[in-house]
């Protein structure tokens, strides 16, 4: 996906679509451990979507927060964009 490409969403709560989406991945921090002392460490690695979205309304007067039953953005992912 790239900035421009639709996605399928708006606040349930004012209707709005300007919002902002929270797709939560889980990460690993991986230790390379060697001879029983830590030799390397990289942080953040192998994302995994939780398939946990949340929408945040950027409407001023609303700033309505929910929780997706389906995630908007894999709608849009396949829909083709
Ligand atoms: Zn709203």
């Amino acid at each position: 996906m790239e900035i421009g490409d639709a996605i399928p969403c708006r606040c349930p709560k004012c209707r709005s679509t300007d919002l902002t989406l929270f797709e939560q991945f889980t990460v690993c921090d991986v230790i390379a451990v060697k001879g029983g002392k830590m030799a390397d460490r990289h942080a953040g690695e192998f994302p995994e979507l939780t398939g946990r979205v949340w929408g945040e309304c950027a409407n001023p007067a609303c700033r309505h927060r929910w929780q997706f039953r389906r995630s908007p953005v894999m709608a849009a992912f396949r829909a083709g964009t």
